[in-house]
């Protein structure tokens, strides 16, 4: 293992740490919702390679499927016309709203923003974008601007012309909120309104005009948002929020962008995109990870006015809607009907966080657990009524335990103290009740030994 190891160091730029550095896990196989390690121990996957195994590790139609294509054809480039990859676009516009029926396909969640970006800049003759604060939109030189963060960023981030403005997130916010968040478990932050005249609420979405008014240029290009922020730790927004900002931005000249790349495809259980959970019909939509069960896929799909003003010039993606990715995506879309997986994500989910909600109330480290479906954050705290974070050693610890009583979990938020839970949406009721033991145990070892 130690070799395996100083291999990875060897050939790898050190960009990104292993999670389990104690122990690092070394997987070489995975079916459905579980993973081997070159041991040949088993871990059930909560974290689906962040979000992106949608429907289940080598699913066997999905995987006949990219089979049967690697027979046929790998590769043609769209210089011709392939029509399997039309086919591709028109199934996965049908499941958007209108206008928004014109796909672009890429190969990552980060080009497709990036190509969002450009689109909406052309589109509106705008430059500055904004997103909010904790999200997370990609890794390349562009989106990196788009992106939060600071620790995804590199210098050479700066001055893209993007602002990251406010994100109220109601644990750490400053008015707690218990009716806001649209979620079957509330914050433990209470506040002491009525449902339904939710004055925290109010505050949040005056601060968000507030911050927009004072620090957004009169004339913007685009608003990114993601429907629950993902890396940022399940971050659910106040109702109305995402609607208020879309109206800003859209009075600002700006175009309004839902970044699906965690959301999408039935993650959030309710609906098959999380945007659909804030009555609003985003300009574009950009999708990858779910989109193709870990297959390199990503797409942007919007308005014909919007993709005409992006026909002006010369665009082109080698591998944008290869073949391959054509026929994966395409099985992904009938797996997740087939297989239920959206109700899966909203059973399973939701019995996830009413059992995390009873840990939550037994320990004095689990500070919220939040989310909708398979998109679960639980925030872990030194102590409820500071709500200062768990420090990193503490989250490594409870997470190598874990992992060691086998299960795999995320780590997230702006101080690494949210754990995050999305895995891959054919889990069971009694996967969830082996992690809840898991959880519970390791929590309580972990508070013995303080
Ligand atoms: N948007 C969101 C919401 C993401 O979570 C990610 C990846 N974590 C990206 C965009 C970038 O996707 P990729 O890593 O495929 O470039």
């Amino acid at each position: 293992e130690r070799m395996m190891e100083i291999r990875r160091q060897n050939c790898n730029p050190m960009t990104m740490k292993v999670t389990y550095y104690k122990k690092p896990v070394f997987i070489h196989k995975g079916r459905m919702q579980w993973l081997w390690d070159v041991d040949g121990r088993r871990y059930l996957d909560l974290f689906a390679g962040v979000a992106t195994v949608s429907v289940g590790h080598c699913h066997p139609k999905v995987t006949a499927a990219a089979e049967k294509q690697l027979k046929d054809l790998w590769h043609t480039t769209n210089i011709y016309v392939y029509p399997a990859l039309h086919e591709y676009c028109e199934k996965l516009a049908s499941y958007l709203p209108d206008p928004l029926k014109v796909v672009y396909l890429t190969n990552s969640g980060s080009e497709a923003n990036d190509l969002a970006m450009l689109m909406a800049r052309l589109y509106t003759g705008n430059y500055d974008i904004i997103t909010f604060r904790g999200s997370y939109h990609g890794g390349s030189p562009q989106t990196m601007g788009l992106t939060s963060n600071a620790a995804y960023k590199y210098p050479i981030a700066n001055g893209l012309g993007c602002t990251n403005t406010m994100c109220p997130d109601v644990f750490r916010g400053p008015w707690g909120g218990n009716h806001c968040r649209d979620s079957p478990i509330q914050t433990i932050r209470q506040c002491s309104c009525a449902e339904g005249q939710c004055m925290a609420n109010e505050q949040y979405i005056r601060q968000l005009q507030e911050t927009l008014v004072t620090s957004v240029p009169s004339r913007i290009a685009a608003f990114f948002g993601e429907p629950i922020q993902g890396v940022g730790g399940a971050v659910q927004y106040p109702k109305n929020y995402l609607k208020e900002a879309y109206k800003l931005v859209r009075e600002r000249g700006g175009v309004c962008i839902a970044d699906e790349v965690q959301t999408g495809f039935g993650r959030t259980g309710t609906h098959f995109w999380g945007f659909q959970g804030h009555d609003v019909i985003p300009d574009m939509v950009t999708m990858a990870k779910g989109i193709g069960n870990g297959f390199p896929m990503g797409a942007v799909v919007t308005t014909p006015e919007i993709a005409a003003s992006f026909a002006k010039g010369v665009h082109f993606n080698t591998f944008g809607g290869n073949p391959v990715a054509c026929a994966v995506g395409s099985s992904v879309l009938d797996v997740i009907k087939e297989d239920g997986t959206q109700k899966i994500s909203l059973d399973v989910g939701t019995y996830l966080m009413t059992e995390l909600a009873k840990l939550r109330d037994k320990y004095e480290v689990i500070g919220d657990v939040r989310g909708k479906g398979l998109q679960i954050g639980v925030e872990m705290v030194k102590d409820k009524a500071s709500r200062d974070p768990l420090p990193p050693e503490a989250m490594s610890e409870i997470f190598e335990d874990v992992k060691d009583m086998g299960v795999l979990l995320g780590k997230g938020g702006l101080y690494g103290q949210i754990f995050r839970i999305k895995p891959p949406m054919c889990i069971t009721m009694e996967d969830a009740d082996f992690f809840l033991a898991v959880f519970d145990k390791s929590i309580h070892n972990y508070m013995e030994k303080q």
